[in-house]
């Protein structure tokens, strides 16, 4: 069956995705025959033989191709023949395909994230962020594999960026690779505390919450540091997407700030998954307002009080 593509998300848990319901409007919107699978794999090494059959199903074109989510954004590259510069330079995959025969790892999040961001920038100060050569700052909580792809985009972008998180370890080790190659190297690391924040805080005018804090089922948790102000004419830009209005944008919407939630990055990394996929382009337009209209609805408000 040449012409149906079957499609499918890799992580675990899977229980809070929305992919397979873009994934299989995108596949109608282009006149396709298709599906998009989970496959909740549990991490490894007890997964290992099961992601290993998965990716062989990519080789042999019994899978079209492949998202990856949580736990394997980085623990999938050992398992690939290549990766795109993208994912090369974030060390995270989001979405695999095959090239000539070749096993290709690539990462859209940077893409979804940057174009979506743009949006929100100009509808909230007229500002573009990709032509700006105002000295804009950053501050990126957490220091995982969406961490990764948000600090690459800000610095391709020219931001200045500082990632606070709570595993030294782990941002010291997203600075030193995020740094190589990149002519843009003004990135730092602080934890993620409120007196190391507090006292950058005057610099930042954009702040990313890219850490799983106040998604479903949680929401009442925050990853913005207890006590500590957000500043006048900042904006917030919450990865999280279920639900739409977490606790961190409660705060900024309390203190009057413009925020976006995760779900536009949501579907514009889809749409470029799908694009590599098929080659077939939705319109792209209605199909970005589409999606946020129907998948509002769909998304519980359980962080609005
Ligand atoms: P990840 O690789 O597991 O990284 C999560 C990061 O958050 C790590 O640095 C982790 O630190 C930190 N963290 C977790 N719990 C924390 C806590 N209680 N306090 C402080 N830091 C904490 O996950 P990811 O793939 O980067 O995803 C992060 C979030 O972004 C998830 O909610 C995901 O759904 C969302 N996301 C959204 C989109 C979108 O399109 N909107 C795309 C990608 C991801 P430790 O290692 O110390 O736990």
């Amino acid at each position: 069956m040449s012409n149906y593509y079957s499609f499918g998300l890799v992580g675990f848990p899977l229980e809070h995705t929305f992919s397979p319901y873009i994934h299989t409007r995108a596949l109608s919107a282009c006149g396709l025959e298709g599906e998009y699978v989970l496959y909740p794999v549990p991490p490894l090494p007890n997964g290992t033989s099961e992601i290993c059959n998965l990716l062989s199903n990519i080789r042999k074109k019994e899978i079209a191709g492949l998202n990856v989510t949580i736990p394997y954004k980085r623990a999938v590259i050992p398992f690939l023949d290549e990766l795109t510069s993208e994912a090369n330079h974030v060390k995270a995959v989001n979405t695999i395909y095959t090239r000539n025969g070749k096993l290709i790892g690539d990462n859209t999040d940077i893409y979804g994230f940057l174009t979506d961001l743009n949006r929100k920038l100009v509808e909230a100060y007229n500002l573009n962020l990709l032509r700006s050569s105002i000295d804009q700052h950053a501050l990126v909580l957490g220091a995982g594999g969406a961490a990764r792809a948000i600090v690459y985009g800000l610095l391709l972008s020219c931001w200045k960026v500082t990632v606070a998180a709570r595993s030294e370890h782990q941002a010291a080790e997203l600075v030193i690779d995020l740094k190589q190659n990149i002519s843009n190297d003004y990135l730092n690391s602080i934890p993620l505390n409120k007196i190391s924040i507090g006292s950058l805080l005057s610099e930042i005018i954009l702040v990313i919450n890219a850490t799983p804090v106040g998604m479903w089922s949680e929401t009442q948790a925050s990853p913005w540091p207890e006590g500590l102000m957000l500043s006048k004419g900042m904006m917030v830009y919450d990865l999280v997407y279920n639900p739409q209005v977490t606790q961190l944008i409660q705060q900024a919407h309390t203190q009057g700030l413009y925020t976006s939630g995760g779900l536009g990055m949501l579907v514009e990394q889809a749409i470029l998954s799908f694009i590599k996929w098929t080659g077939c382009i939705p319109d792209k337009n209605s199909f970005y307002e589409n999606m946020i209209d129907n998948l509002s609805k769909e998304i519980p408000f359980s962080g609005e009080k």
